[in-house]
């Protein structure tokens, strides 16, 4: 049923709540993660020039260099914990609006299902439900597992 799971993140602390579940079914389907940071154009472009942005895009980070390292580190958490559990880790980095980037790669890797959580850097405060999750969930077709952030203490 899940061979392929894909794990978006955002560095954020719920997201990392997302991976721990993503890994713990991964062992039990002895399924593939994907591990997906997409470096979010859409706020950049009001502080970078269109050009800039373009660059980034096409994966040239030039001066921004440390949006890139950010966006290892995010896809390392989930390699690194992944390996140690003995299993496949994919670590894959774009650019461009996150949750359109989210749903090309789920449909351009055979991805079964999507595990993310409910909110991200932004928080619980503002809103029900994260806006790139809200807008995922509104675009795949993919199954998808929501972690919710208001969780974290209870367990
Ligand atoms: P908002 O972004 O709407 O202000 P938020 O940051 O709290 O609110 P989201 O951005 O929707 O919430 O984050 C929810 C989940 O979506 C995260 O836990 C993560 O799984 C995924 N996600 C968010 N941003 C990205 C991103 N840039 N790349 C990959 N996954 C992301
Ligand atoms: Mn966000």
């Amino acid at each position: 049923m899940y061979e392929q799971i894909l794990v978006p993140t955002d560095g954020s602390e719920t997201a990392e709540m997302a991976i721990e579940h993503a890994l713990d079914i991964a062992e039990k389907y002895g399924a593939t993660v994907h591990a997906l940071y997409v470096v979010d154009t859409d706020s950049m472009s009001l502080s970078l020039g269109v050009e800039q942005v373009d660059r980034i895009r096409q994966g040239h980070y030039g001066e921004m260099g440390e949006v890139r390292e950010r966006a290892e580190a995010a896809t390392n958490v989930v390699a690194e914990r992944g390996r140690e559990r003995g299993l496949e880790v994919v670590e894959h980095v774009s650019a461009g609006r996150p949750h359109a980037l989210i749903e090309d790669y789920a449909a351009d890797n055979d991805i079964d299902l999507i595990v993310m959580g409910s909110h991200g850097r932004s928080g619980i405060s503002r809103a029900l439900l994260g806006s790139v999750t809200e807008r995922t969930l509104r675009s795949t077709t993919v199954p998808v597992l929501v972690v919710d952030a208001r969780a974290d203490d209870r367990d």
